[in-house]
């Protein structure tokens, strides 16, 4: 996935989020979408950067440096909600484009992904950045919101949110 893609990605997702957390739709809602939004698409840019330094979809696509940011906030008690962009970033690639990602590297070299993907930069790229951000928030809202009846709500606000977001 190229850089609008995952941009489009995180943001959709953080507006998603945001909703899911403070579903209000208030000024809270709004406020958390910008808390979580900014990390999250930095996050999300991070990756890439091993265009320039290191192996593509090697150096900074793989399941250690995912832990690193995960582990970060909880040594340094900082950069929260990054390892959400970082994440996000693995599964658009993974899902949305036919290159997969080195999971395992530098252990392992093989890049995996899924046989769904498209041609990055194709208007199918769209679609299936769309379509991977709702699945996303519907996962997060059974994680966040658990029994399932509330989650199936809230999670359909925020896809709805979100593709708002999108469309307009
Ligand atoms: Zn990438």
């Amino acid at each position: 996935m190229n850089k609008r893609g995952h941009v489009l990605n995180a943001a959709l997702l953080s507006v998603g989020l945001g909703f899911l957390v403070e579903p209000a739709g208030s000024v809270e809602t709004y406020v958390t979408v910008l808390e979580v939004g900014v990390p999250v698409v930095l996050g999300a840019l991070f990756p890439d950067v091993d265009t320039a330094f290191g192996r593509h979809r090697k150096t900074l696509h793989n399941l250690p440096v995912l832990v690193g940011f995960l582990a970060f906030p909880v040594v340094f008690g900082n950069l929260e909600f990054v390892w959400i962009g970082i994440f996000t970033h693995y599964v658009l690639d993974a899902a949305g484009s036919k290159r997969g990602i080195a999971l395992f590297y530098p252990l392992w070299d093989r890049e995996f992904g899924l046989p769904i993907g498209v041609s990055v930069g194709t208007r199918g790229a769209g679609v299936v950045t769309v379509v991977v951000t709702a699945l996303e928030l519907a996962v997060a809202a059974v994680v966040l919101h658990w029994p399932p009846e509330r989650a199936i709500e809230l999670g359909e606000a925020a896809i709805r949110a979100a593709v708002g977001a999108a469309a307009g």
